[in-house]
């Protein structure tokens, strides 16, 4: 195998330094906890590791990042093809010059959002709401409360899909609401925020307010993965959906929450094709009521069927 491992072979797993499961479950690893199995589930050990594996891993494998898992729904049918998780190995965080700080792109959002607290460094706050890693907010410019990540973002590095390096200056990648320019396949292994220096006393206290907020408007604490739909220009999907006369619309063991029309919950049963089906539930009565179609925020991966195998054993 090592001598074909040179060049990268049609349907043949690099090896690796890190670690690399076949058929992983993967629904434990979403916040939602409905879903398949990835074919292979490779956590590399460091960039070292991502950079050749991607380098040898042929061209047409498919291939799927994963964070945090917070704005995911995996299909039941599992993901075809490699599955990378950097949620165990990028997770440094470093403070540079100028109140700039250094974090992989498996950081915890809330995590960087307390250390950058405890160093009296503001601008994060938002990030103490927002479960993802750093890799999830920048592909998805998360935001809360009057603030996305493209507001305090300095510098991103990715590694893409042939193993090349390439480092993006924030206006390199055209970041608007849950959009950037990256390329399908890039994969963020490291941000570059640049804080400012605040009282920390200030900092704490507009966490705990923006806490308060949160948890009396969202069912944070449950199997969800956020807001379903992105806000269409000039309204808010969560009225567009209690107005349609969603709010307690159910499908199998998924529902829309009666905190937040715009999240969907698994009670404890429910397969991804219920939270999906009942997403687009939604999006059909909006359309009747109000002629606005909705997109989905939370990103949908995966087959409803058994994934086909694309690797040789
Ligand atoms: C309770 C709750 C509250 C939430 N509140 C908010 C909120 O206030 N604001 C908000 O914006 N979102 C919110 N979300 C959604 C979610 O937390 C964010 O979208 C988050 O940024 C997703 O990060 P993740 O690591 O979980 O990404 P995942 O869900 O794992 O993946 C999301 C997308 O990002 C891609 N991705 C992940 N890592 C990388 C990487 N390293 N490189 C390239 N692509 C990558 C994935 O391929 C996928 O396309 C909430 C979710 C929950 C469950």
């Amino acid at each position: 195998m090592r001598s074909i491992e040179k060049k990268y072979v049609k349907n043949y797993i690099p090896s690796v330094n890190g670690t690399i499961k076949k058929d992983f479950n993967l629904s434990r690893l979403t916040w939602f906890k409905v879903g398949g199995r990835a074919e292979v589930f490779f956590t590399p050990k460091d960039k070292d590791d991502l950079i050749n594996f991607l380098k040898k891993l042929d061209k047409d494998a498919p291939l799927k990042i994963l964070g945090a898992g917070s704005n995911i729904l995996v299909r039941d049918g599992g993901i075809r093809g490699v599955t990378i998780s950097l949620v165990k190995s990028f997770t440094e965080i470093s403070y540079l010059k100028n109140q700039k700080v250094s974090a992989g792109a498996g950081v915890n959002c809330i995590k960087l959002s307390r250390e950058c607290t405890s160093k009296s460094l503001t601008g994060l706050e938002f990030f103490s709401g927002i479960p993802g890693t750093v890799g999830g907010a920048i592909k998805m410019n998360a935001g809360a409360y009057g603030q996305e990540t493209s507001d305090i973002l300095e510098k991103v590095i990715t590694v893409n899909r042939n193993g090349k390096v390439k480092e993006y200056n924030k206006k390199d990648l055209k970041m608007s609401y849950r959009k950037n320019s990256l390329r399908k396949g890039e994969i963020v292994i490291q941000a570059i925020f640049k804080c400012k220096i605040g009282k920390k006393i200030t900092i704490q206290n507009n966490i705990k307010e923006l806490k308060k907020r949160r948890e009396k408007t969202q069912p944070v604490k449950l199997k969800t993965s956020g807001s379903t739909f992105k806000n269409p220009i000039k309204f808010k999907a969560w009225k567009l959906i209690k107005l349609s006369g969603c709010s307690n619309l159910k499908k199998g063991g998924a529902e829309v929450s009666s905190l937040h029309s715009n999240f969907l919950i698994n009670y404890g049963v429910a397969k991804a094709k219920d939270v999906e089906d009942l997403g687009k539930i939604i999006i059909d009565k909006v359309k009747k009521k109000f002629g606005i179609k909705l997109d989905w925020e939370i990103k949908i991966v995966g087959t409803k069927n058994k994934y086909r195998k694309y690797f040789n054993d």
